[in-house]
């Protein structure tokens, strides 16, 4: 690193949180500084923090007199080498600019300018109380620690649902803590798993982690952030921004429900959580357990490749076997029409709730849907309500005093009193279900039964939903309807029926991973029934019982799953066997959006072996909150570098302002 030691005079390129690559900066006199340093740096008429990034080694096309001084620089903090280099390789993948990617590392806005005394974190763990563990257990947690302090290795720690994968890295993570200076990061999902989580953490480890999600306040955002940077933090628990927070000294990173799509966040920087975990463990040169019940095709792609390796937890915990999965045919049970109005629950699936109802076992209705109905239509002339931002229909909420709700933008209103089309006065129809309208039925039917609805509309405080959690745990509640944000991760060991209303719904979308989606999320739904003494059982209504992925659900039958996935993907060229990137482009200005990506198709570099352009299209949501959008997708051959083909299209082309253009690689959502 000689060539980079930086001098008095030296220019160095400064890197501030904010969408840029960075500013040129001269070392004043009397200044020492080095890559990695905190400084601050005035920035038109202001004064910014940013980070020393690289010293410029020219040959510089601009007047250097007009470069103006570094101001300061700040003790406390340092970057080091790996982080720099960490901040690098995340934007060059996302491509995205240095200055976001050092945004997410600053963890926050005020981080520096709030000058209050921080309280001392201590997390250092007194003691920790191994549960004794199987056999299965106890050779998945010894191979996974023969891991520790050699370099970068991925393992996948591939378990069933209930067979203990928590406590198997458990004692891998005490493992680490053995060296007092080592940190350790856990990713979750999503911070609604935390809650039994972080008491089985406590009840494991005597402390609680330090926590890094967006439900935390600021005071905790910044106490937090310099307990990681000075080491203070041993243990964090956090959701994916969690992962560029600048560890003093990680040892290991653990992502638990590795297949879990919130991993990939859609707005700002797009990036995917997961691989850019793995990408920092190998920046690090430090170990990642990536764990599930059901991995990802990516993950168990590159299992099979030899890339990463795994470790298989087969049978559930104790005395828990996996439950047995019953496929309703729809077609066959079509519930009639009662008393309160239109029914969803089959006779089958009621019959079944009634037995479980008498036996004092608990049971969980699952739809993922938010709301009363998806669909408000006019009788009389067939018009469905629309949101007046974005082209999709508006979700009725609550049935008596019906507000209708965009889910995009947020948009609400109240039910009018006439359709806008064609005059009729209260001619709405509401249509299909949503949770409110399960919730509906279930105390129509059940008038006696205890029942929790959970769905992120009705749960907006943590605490709400730890009361609700503990309750189901408690055995205070005997139906529990949820959505989404129920299926992940909770125990609840007198749950023995689960029931999923809907069980096509998540094909219904056109992203290319539906299939994939809707086993994963299948078996972890049907995961939360009889994880304990009493034998679960999983009750799917379908449309489709004879499909493929419903047929694995039933059989619980990964494998063969796994294997017809593959070969369509490889069939149709598509990840793993092939790298993608959208490109999302909107504006709203409908003409000028068309021009511009006229222009961009003009520009394609069409013709070369393994790259192909799509589009542009109009997406599937062309228009949204009061944007006309437009897409292309870019599908590469695994050897070509698909970020140099963006840059080498993009290149020069000049954004006006009124165009946003995104840059989506390896895209989820193609939306
Ligand atoms: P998974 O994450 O694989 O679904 P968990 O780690 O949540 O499973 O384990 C399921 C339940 O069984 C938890 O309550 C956990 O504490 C308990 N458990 C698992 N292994 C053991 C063990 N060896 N001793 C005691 N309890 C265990
Ligand atoms: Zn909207």
């Amino acid at each position: 690193m000689k060539n980079t030691e930086i001098f008095n005079g030296d220019i160095v390129k400064v890197l501030l949180p904010i969408a840029s690559d960075g500013y040129d900066y001269i070392v004043p006199e009397k200044l020492s500084v080095s890559v990695g340093d905190f400084v601050k740096v005035p920035l038109r008429n202001k004064e910014e923090i940013g980070v020393v990034f690289s010293k410029n080694v020219g040959p510089l096309d601009y007047d250097i007199s007009k470069v103006r001084p570094i101001l300061s620089k700040l003790e406390s903090y340092h970057l080091s080498e790996n982080q720099i280099e960490f901040i690098k390789k995340v934007a060059d993948y996302n491509l995205t600019f240095l200055g976001n990617v050092l945004k997410m590392v600053m963890g926050f806005d005020e981080l520096f300018s709030d000058v209050r005394p921080r309280k001392k974190i201590v997390n250092y763990i007194p003691s920790y109380e191994s549960p004794i563990l199987s056999d299965e257990q106890k050779n998945a947690s010894e191979i996974l620690s023969t891991k520790l302090f050699k370099g970068f290795s991925v393992s996948l720690l591939d378990g069933i649902t209930g067979s203990g994968k928590t406590e198997v890295y458990f004692n891998v993570i005490n493992e680490v803590l053995k060296n007092p200076d080592a940190q350790v990061l856990i990713m979750l999902p999503e911070i609604s798993l935390t809650g039994q989580f972080l008491s089985k953490f406590q009840q494991r480890f005597g402390i609680q982690p330090v926590l890094w999600h967006s439900g935390i306040t600021k005071a905790q955002r910044r106490d937090n952030w310099k307990a990681v940077i000075n080491g203070e933090a041993k243990v964090i628990v956090g959701t994916r921004s969690s992962l560029f927070l600048p560890y003093n000294n990680l040892q290991l990173l653990v992502l638990d429900e590795e297949h879990d799509s919130s991993y990939k966040q859609e707005d700002g920087v797009i990036y995917q959580g997961r691989d850019m975990a793995v990408l920092k463990a190998s920046v690090d040169k430090i170990p990642i357990i990536l764990a599930s019940a059901t991995p990802s095709i990516e993950t168990i792609n590159n299992v099979n490749l030899g890339k990463y390796s795994c470790v298989k937890l087969t049978s559930r915990f104790g005395v828990a076997i996996m439950p047995d999965v019953e496929l309703i045919d729809m077609k066959q049970n079509k519930p009639p029409k009662e008393s309160w109005g239109r029914a969803w629950l089959s006779s089958v699936l009621v019959k079944q709730i009634q037995e479980k109802l008498e036996n004092k076992e608990q049971i969980m209705l699952y739809i993922n849907r938010r709301g009363y109905a998806p669909l408000v239509l006019c009788n009389s002339c067939g018009n469905r309500l629309q949101c007046p931002n974005c082209n999709v229909y508006l979700t009725a909420h609550s049935k008596d005093e019906t507000i209708c709700c965009c889910h995009h933008c947020g948009y609400s209103m109240r039910l009018p009193v006439k359709c806008d089309k064609c005059g009729a006065e209260n001619p709405w129809a509401l249509c299909g279900p949503g949770i409110e309208r399960i919730e509906e039925e279930v105390k129509n039917r059940f008038p006696d039964a205890k029942i929790e609805t959970i769905s992120s509309d009705i749960i907006t405080s943590q605490t709400r939903l730890n009361e609700i959690i503990r309750k189901i745990s408690d055995n205070e509640v005997d139906i529990i309807i949820g959505t989404q944000i129920l299926v992940k991760g909770h125990h609840f060991p007198n749950l023995t029926l689960v029931g999923v209303v809907d069980g096509d719904m998540s094909f219904s979308s056109s992203d290319l991973r539906a299939n994939e989606n809707t086993f994963q999320l299948l078996t972890q739904v049907s995961g939360r029934a009889g994880r304990d003494v009493k034998k679960g059982k999983v009750v799917i209504q379908t449309y489709n019982p004879e499909n493929s992925v419903m047929q694995a659900i039933k059989n619980n039958d990964r494998d063969s799953f796994v294997k017809q996935e593959l070969e369509d993907r490889k069939i149709s060229l598509m990840p793993p066997f092939a790298k993608l990137a959208g490109v999302i482009i909107s504006s709203r200005k409908k003409d000028l959006l068309e021009k511009f990506c006229y222009m961009l198709k003009q520009r394609m570099p069409i013709g070369i072996d393994g790259i192909q352009f799509y589009g542009p299209i109009d997406s599937p949501l062309s228009y949204l909150k009061n944007n006309y959008r437009k897409r292309f997708l870019i599908v590469v051959d695994k050897k070509i570098k698909i970020q140099d083909v963006i840059k080498k299209w993009l290149l020069n082309v000049n954004i006006p302002s009124w165009i946003k253009l995104k840059v989506d690689v390896d895209p989820y959502n193609f939306m």
